[in-house]
């Protein structure tokens, strides 16, 4: 797995005319050798030449984590007293275009910059990205298994198994984190719980606003899967409840919106560019009135990390390809009131859309 998508990324590095990939901090590098780097401050950084072999440079200390992969990589750990910088950039050489990872702490880029003027810098994320945003069979069955955890959260808010009223926004979001480690996520990465106006707001901070009866509860959530099933790739779903019996109005706005979610779904077929995906549940949303209160785009890529390539988004013309896995998330906010949302996880398939996601799209009310 991992030498055939080093051989996919040496083969796009050579078409974008990169000769070397640096990579450190951040998903890049697990994804491409299984290494995942420590966020610290002593320099780990891959150094692959499009032609050569590969030397993961790496703290002496953090050395015996390294899973070594001679096939892969050649180790070259580095003790506290020698310069990092200065063995990556004796191994770039005279490379004349560097392509360097995305989340790399600036001051390293900065230090490589001072010891090799003649290198040109660009961002791994370009090489990198549209690979990884090209998901296999493995990642696809990967990122089934984290739908369905998520699934099976969503499925217990719905039942009323999660307590809402007379609760804060931030201990219902606590209570959905643990529900989502028990059912196999190894790292809760968000937890979003907004409640009545609230809701309005679509990145919501979960606070002590205590929740109360008649209100829209959105709850939007995902985390990053364990060992076993679905390792290391992440879910991320919303569903809205509502404390008590659903006023027309909500139904109403509800209504159009989980139109709109299912247009945005049946959209994103093999071809279709992310544009197109994005502005086919939009018209509906427009033609209903709320075009103004849909804030953000549809949707983003998902993986390893929570939001990648591809983002369905205006201005992105890249066509669907199979594999392509991403949100379909419209929202229609109305500010002071409430707000709503909607999201799956759809893979582009060849036999037609692929939704990893199966809980009720339904606004349900749960007992107050
Ligand atoms: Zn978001
Ligand atoms: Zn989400
Ligand atoms: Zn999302």
């Amino acid at each position: 797995m991992f030498s055939e998508r080093m051989t996919r990324v040496r083969t796009a590095m050579a078409a974008a005319e990169v000769d070397v990939l640096l990579l450190s901090v951040g998903p890049d590098l697990p994804w491409l050798t299984g290494y995942e780097a420590m966020p610290l401050e002593r320099l780990t950084m891959l150094v692959l030449p499009v032609d050569a072999a590969a030397t993961l440079v790496v703290p002496r200390l953090e050395a015996p984590r390294v899973v070594e992969r001679g096939d892969l990589f050649a180790l070259h750990p580095w003790t506290e007293t020698e310069d990092p910088v200065a063995i990556v950039a004796d191994l770039v050489g005279p490379a004349p275009v560097a392509a360097i990872g995305d989340r790399t702490w600036a001051r390293f880029l900065v230090d490589l910059q001072r010891r090799l003027p003649s290198t040109t810098f660009g961002r791994a994320g370009d090489v990198v990205g549209p690979i990884r945003a090209v998901k296999d069979a493995g990642e696809i069955a990967a990122l089934r298994a984290a739908s369905a955890a998520a699934d099976r959260v969503a499925a217990q808010l719905q039942a009323g198994e999660i307590p809402l009223v007379g609760r804060t926004e931030a201990e219902v979001s606590a209570d959905i984190g643990r529900r989502l480690l028990a059912e196999g996520h190894h790292r809760v990465n968000f937890a979003i719980v907004a409640a009545g106006a609230n809701a309005a707001s679509p990145h919501h901070e979960p606070g002590g606003r205590t929740i109360a009866a008649g209100e829209v509860v959105l709850c939007d959530f995902g985390g990053t899967m364990a060992d076993g099933d679905g390792a290391g790739y992440c879910s991320d779903i919303t569903r809205c409840v509502h404390t008590g019996p659903i006023p027309a109005e909500v139904a109403d706005v509800y209504a159009v919106l989980q139109e709109a979610q299912a247009v945005g779904v049946a959209a994103a077929t093999v071809g279709t560019t992310c544009e197109a995906v994005d502005a086919a549940g939009r018209a509906v949303i427009a033609a209903a009135g709320y075009g103004e209160q849909f804030i953000h785009r549809t949707g983003h890529g998902i993986g390893v990390e929570e939001h990648e390539d591809p983002y369905i988004v205006s201005g992105n013309a890249t066509p669907l390809v199979a594999g392509h896995a991403f949100s379909i998330e419209p929202g229609i906010y109305l500010p002071g009131r409430f707000g709503l949302r909607l999201e799956d996880i759809v893979v582009a398939a060849d036999a037609g859309v692929d939704p990893l996601n199966h809980a009720d799209h339904a606004l349900i009310a749960v007992e107050a």
